[in-house]
């Protein structure tokens, strides 16, 4: 194994790093910083939580000037949560004090619009709001060096194309792209080989989070579901956890319901303002929430420590996301539990599932006739499993 000096990353970085308790390369960072230094594109599958971001900002930022008259790096997001993440990380490891610039929607429109006025080396943007800049002719990418799609299945296949040819079409035509993603389907794929010249492949599989991650699989109907996942609960006492419904009508329903429960929960989905989003993450973040109920939205990219169970109430509509949804856990070496719940509709979705993941899930019994338990009535409180509390985990 390399170190990030033998790949050609500076000293500064390498000590940078090392302040963020970070020694070694991962696998896709091993694979990829070198040709990125040597300007190569590049397509890399690699499931999430295994450095992936770090694999592209690294040899960006390693190689880049601060203030060189024009954007040379850009980085395009799918969601505002991971744009926002990815600058967080990138702030992390600036010691070139280059300039970053985060793009989204949702918010801070106006100051935005002041920073692209800036020179601006960086830009970490999602697709709407920056070509809402390029049209205006704020944002000039000319001078691009490196274009990076991180999540490019999600950018390209959630409806993102138009948005996307712009970017390229205004983008320089001698830079370098690099496409990342945690799974890339055939169709995919063909997109990203079009965007890309002579791409180095790069495929990690990480049989290493496949053992630290438990896959459950809870047979219920829907009408069952909320006291299967109650009862659940209750049995495993999750330190924090995500639960994925398909709609944002449902993650209202099941927030509420679990609320009143006594669960200490909170909801994300995109029809909450963008500034309560990132007041909820950084709460989720801090571990002052123990469950969050979502959306898709926070099937991606999100890097939270501490999430240790992730609980699909409804099934996702393709294979592919079950496995951004169950990669919010067992991340950084830690372990990791997840638990399916499907109605019998739901057989052709699993069996994607299950092909996707070379075997058939754990099921799990769990005892239905029992009872399930308002935790915050006294009188039933003695009967139930003890809820652990955050002074609880801390001693
Ligand atoms: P990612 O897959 O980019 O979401 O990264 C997952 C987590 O791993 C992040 O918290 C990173 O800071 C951390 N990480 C990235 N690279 C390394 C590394 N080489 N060694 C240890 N942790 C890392």
């Amino acid at each position: 194994m390399y170190t990030f000096k033998d790949l050609g990353i500076k000293k500064e970085f390498v000590d940078c790093l090392k302040k963020s308790g970070i020694h070694t390369p991962t696998p896709i960072q091993d694979m990829s910083i070198e040709g990125i230094i040597q300007q190569k594109d590049v397509i890399a599958e690699a499931p999430t939580g295994t450095g992936k971001t770090l694999a592209f900002l690294l040899p960006m930022m390693n190689s880049m000037v601060s203030n060189n008259n024009g954007i040379q790096g850009l980085i395009i997001s799918p969601t505002r949560e991971l744009a926002i993440q990815i600058s967080e990380e990138a702030q992390k490891i600036n010691c070139n004090k280059i300039n970053i610039l985060t793009v989204y929607g949702g918010k801070e429109y106006s100051k935005q619009l002041k920073d692209s006025k800036n020179s601006v080396d960086l830009i970490i943007a999602t697709p709407g709001r920056l070509v809402d800049f390029i049209d205006q002719g704020l944002i000039k990418l000319n001078t691009l060096k490196t274009l990076v799609l991180d999540e490019v299945d999600q950018i390209l296949l959630m409806g993102f194309q138009k948005e996307v040819e712009v970017i390229l079409k205004n983008s320089n035509k001698k830079r370098q792209t690099l496409c990342y993603s945690a799974t890339l389907n055939t169709q995919v794929k063909k997109i990203a080989y079009k965007i890309t010249k002579d791409p180095l492949v790069i495929k990690i599989e990480d049989k290493d989070k496949n053992d630290k991650m438990k896959k459950y699989l809870v047979e219920t109907t829907d009408r069952w579901k909320i006291d299967a996942l109650a009862t659940i609960l209750n049995d495993t006492n999750p330190f924090m956890a995500i639960i994925f419904c398909r709609t944002k009508a449902r993650v209202d329903r099941i927030e509420a319901k679990l609320e009143e429960r006594g669960y200490n929960v909170q909801k994300l989905h995109s029809d909450i303002p963008q500034i309560k989003r990132e007041k909820i993450i950084n709460s989720f973040k801090k571990a002052e929430i123990q469950y969050l109920v979502a959306t898709d939205l926070a099937s991606r990219g999100l890097d939270i420590t501490g999430v240790t169970h992730i609980f699909n109430l409804d099934i996702p509509d393709k294979a592919d996301t079950y496995i951004h949804r169950i990669g919010r856990t067992a991340r950084a070496g830690e372990k990791g539990a997840t638990y399916l719940f499907v109605d019998p509709k739901d057989k052709r979705v699993l069996s994607e599932i299950e092909t996707l993941l070379g075997k058939p899930l754990e099921k799990v019994e769990y005892d239905r006739s029992r009872d399930v338990i308002n935790i915050n009535d006294p009188l039933k409180k003695k009967y139930n499993k003890k809820i652990k509390t955050r002074s609880d985990e801390r001693k």
